[in-house]
């Protein structure tokens, strides 16, 4: 019988700690360039509209819709299995910037383009939560 596989953890460094702690205490939050003012999704250490090094962290509503969708039928890894079918969803959030994710706590048969979603909170590991979407 074949040993099961953990799946692949994301490992938090010096442009997304912030993200990974705050996740850890169920808040999704995002940069914001102080120069520009536009949101930016995933962190990085600059801005990607005008590369300005002046950005905040902003708590997001953890409201949006879903932009584009697919349900995948096979495991990219074999951690993850014991999920499919699952839903890989590319969210819009409220505050103007996007992010992928997964659509959870749902059939994937009923995700739909502009479905309202929100966030909640997968504990991957003891360090690691994932923010992921369910229906709103
Ligand atoms: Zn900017």
């Amino acid at each position: 019988m074949a040993e099961k596989r953990s799946k692949p953890v994301p490992r938090p460094y010096q442009d997304t700690k912030a993200y990974w702690d705050a996740a850890k205490e169920k808040r999704l939050i995002f940069q914001r360039c102080l120069d520009c003012s536009k949101p930016q999704f995933y962190p990085r250490g600059v801005c990607s509209h005008c590369l300005g090094s002046r950005l905040e962290w902003l708590d997001s509503s953890g409201r949006g819709k879903v932009h584009t969708f697919t349900v995948s039928y096979r495991a990219p890894h074999p951690g993850f299995a014991d999920e499919l079918p699952f839903v890989i969803a590319i969210v819009d959030l409220e505050e103007g910037f996007r992010m992928m994710s997964n659509i959870v706590g749902c059939d994937p048969g009923i995700v739909r383009i502009d479905m309202p979603v929100k966030v909640v909170f997968e504990q991957l590991t003891p360090d690691i939560v994932l923010p992921k979407f369910s229906p709103a």
